[in-house]
């Protein structure tokens, strides 16, 4: 009786399997990766590599990011930062006049170029819209932002220039205190700081921030400046590359009182990939390598004195051995810390901050950009809906951006 076998059975067999599939059915990630609109908080390109005259529209052998790499690993909107050695505030470069204000002019005329040599490829975008339009055009966004409130050189014009010219984030503190700011650093490593967290000044320059739409960024501060710039702020903060210090008891990530703070700020905090701010058992294994990576660390500075990252990476690479390879953590740890913050705050407050082109060692499989979907086929994995992967990807940190324009 095949009829009824048809209308009795077949149908409600068909269902059985249909039925789950729909409703479990994922997209796949690399479609779900292409889809979104992909954000980076922070790399150091800028410095370390357009500053050296490279060329970063081909393929290069080292470093984490070039554009074709960008591409490969669908990154729609890297934040290059202009990262300012403190030896160009003072007496380091032989200088008596402060040349941070102008390494940074240096670096947005670096960014320009790229972006007029390459315009079928890349843009600079200085605002949300202008970056939502280049994407839409299947082009790369590169916007900028500032690592080391010292580059203002303690002016609310010279802040005004660069805000003028496309500066879109301002870390308020590298590793140096300031006139007007203190460091995550200097707040867990010294006692004799005469003032810790924002001056009057210091205020000033975070409603200023506030004024001319350039993001507050609170990487790499101290717990007071913490503090103070979140009860200063007016608008939503960032912090472009900072992970969960429950997972990681290192000064530069940040407690859960914090992320709590930046989530009811409606801030985002973006994700650092380094290895030492993921895995908190990486600087005790590390230490066992030091002699190794003193000697290529001496071979990675320069003549001047200047240390070259990128070339130190390089090297690590190419003789470090299965000894420093294996001292990078899984690529798990750096989805944990993702993964923590979204459990703890909601996944509306976290984001990328992959530090590429900055960092000593990343985890295993997250070589460069290239590898970036990953992420996405790692959140997937645990998970995580499309469309909460869509806003940690890249929406949180346009949400941010977008109402720190307001
Ligand atoms: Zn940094």
């Amino acid at each position: 009786m095949p009829r009824q076998f048809y209308s009795c059975h077949f149908i409600p067999a068909l269902m059985f399997i249909l039925i789950p599939l729909v409703l479990f059915a994922q997209t796949d990630y690399r479609i779900l990766h292409r889809s979104a609109i992909v954000a980076d908080g922070h790399n150091d390109t800028v410095g370390r590599r357009l500053d050296e005259n490279l060329d970063i529209s081909k393929r290069l052998a080292d470093g984490n990011i070039d554009l074709p790499r960008l591409k490969e690993g669908g990154l729609d909107l890297p934040f290059f930062g202009a990262w300012i050695d403190p030896k160009y505030m003072t007496s380091g470069t032989g200088k008596d006049k402060d040349q941070s204000a102008e390494r940074v002019h240096a670096m947005i005329d670096a960014v320009e170029k790229l972006a007029a040599a390459n315009p079928n490829d890349v843009g600079f975008a200085k605002s949300t819209g202008e970056a939502e339009r280049l994407i839409a055009g299947g082009k790369i966004a590169i916007a900028m932002g500032i690592e080391g409130g010292h580059a203002i050189e303690n002016s609310l014009a010279e802040l005004e220039r660069f805000a003028q010219r496309g500066i879109r984030y301002m870390t308020l503190t590298w590793n140096n205190s300031l006139d007007w700011a203190t460091s995550g650093k200097d707040e867990a490593e010294r006692q004799d700081l005469k003032f810790r967290g924002l001056t009057k000044f210091g205020k000033q320059v975070v409603r200023k921030m506030n004024d001319l739409g350039v993001m507050v960024d609170i990487s790499h501060v101290g717990v007071q400046t913490f503090w103070d710039a979140i009860r200063t702020t007016r608008k939503p903060v960032i912090a472009s590359h900072s992970c969960a210090y429950a997972l990681c008891a290192h000064f530069r990530n940040l407690r859960d009182d914090q992320i709590k703070a930046v989530a009811k700020n409606r801030g985002v905090i973006l994700v650092n990939f380094y290895a030492g701010f993921i895995d908190s058992t990486y600087d005790r294994k590390r230490a066992k390598s030091e002699p190794l990576l003193e000697k290529l660390r001496k071979q990675a500075t320069d003549p001047d004195g200047t240390f070259n990252q990128v070339k130190f990476g390089q090297l690590v690479q190419e003789q470090g051995g299965n000894e420093i390879k294996s001292l990078r953590p899984p690529l798990s740890l750096l989805i944990d810390h993702i993964e923590y913050i979204a459990k703890l705050v909601g996944p509306e407050y976290v984001g990328l901050g992959s530090d590429f082109d900055g960092v000593s060692a990343l985890p295993q499989e997250m070589d460069d950009v290239s590898q970036l979907p990953l992420i996405t086929k790692s959140l997937q994995e645990r998970g995580w809906s499309d469309e909460a992967i869509t806003k940690i990807l890249g929406g949180n940190f346009l949400r941010v951006w977008k109402a720190n324009e307001r």
